[in-house]
């Protein structure tokens, strides 16, 4: 049966698309057969794997909204045994438009149930905010994945994002667990990241992976060509600490 991870913090800017992207084709590059959901109007992991974000007839909005199924949703990547369904910022409106539906939390699952055994991975990329995009998130998931940037402010609304997810566990999707935290944007030359996940590992009772994800120009230029990094770089660190990651997201299967 497919794992489903959705990567999930409100906190903007932490690198939950560059994970999500990369996470995914690293994945996928292994052989498993992935699918990505881009779950955020900005958009960014649709554009990130090389798709036009202004020429999609079907879009997560669209599968939310009962418009197609979620076949027709679906589209390819750049990326061979990576699909994708894409988002862009019509989906800035399924907010409101969602409000009257029944069972509204549950919609992206329904939709995935039909499909979830055709995949290995599916990974989530969620919007930064705890709306009712990350809920359908949260529902369909069976763990969350939080990256955390290495900076001052990292824990803020941290404690916001555990309390969500505990509630969501404890009233909407009972199996739902946090998958653990995974440190972004790491500066070894600098003393605040070595701090920060100090202070994380310190404080935060939840499982850390080993992977640190380390601060690359590579990761920050991959978007822009529309290549996750494995395909942009396939030397860089970047590549090298996505592939770890990857494999540690496996191990954890067997556990
Ligand atoms: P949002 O909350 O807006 O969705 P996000 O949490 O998805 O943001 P990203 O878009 O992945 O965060 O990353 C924010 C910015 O930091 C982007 O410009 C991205 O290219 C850059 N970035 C992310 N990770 C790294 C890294 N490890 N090294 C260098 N730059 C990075
Ligand atoms: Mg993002």
């Amino acid at each position: 049966m497919g794992r489903i991870i959705a990567i999930a913090n409100q906190k903007g800017g932490v690198g939950k698309t560059t994970t999500a992207i990369n996470l995914s084709s690293c994945l996928a590059e292994t052989g498993k057969k992935v699918l990505a959901i881009d779950l955020d109007p900005q958009g960014n992991m649709t554009s990130g794997l090389g798709v036009d974000k202004s020429e999609l007839e079907n879009t997560v909005y669209e599968l939310m909204l009962d418009e197609c199924s979620i076949k027709e949703s679906m589209t390819e990547t750049v990326m061979e045994n990576l699909e994708l369904i894409p988002s862009n910022v019509n989906l800035a409106g399924a907010e409101i438009e969602l409000l009257g539906i029944n069972e509204k939390e549950y919609i992206l699952k329904n939709a995935v149930d039909y499909i979830r055994d055709d995949y290995d991975y599916i990974i989530i990329d969620c919007p930064p905010s705890l709306n009712m995009l990350t809920i359908n998130a949260m529902t369909t998931a069976d763990s969350i994945l939080v990256p955390i940037q290495c900076e001052y402010y990292a824990l803020e609304g941290l404690s916001q994002l555990i309390h969500t997810i505990d509630l969501v566990q404890e009233r909407l999707n009972p199996d739902l667990s946090i998958d653990g935290v995974v440190f972004t944007m790491y500066d070894a030359r600098t003393n605040l990241s070595v701090q920060v996940v100090d202070n994380v590992k310190n404080n935060l009772q939840t499982t850390i992976y080993n992977t640190i994800i380390p601060r690359n120009i590579r990761l920050a230029e991959a978007p822009s060509h529309g290549l996750p990094i494995n395909l942009y770089d396939s030397k860089s660190a970047g590549t090298e600490s996505y592939r770890m990651l990857a494999k540690e997201v496996m191990e954890r299967k067997e556990d």
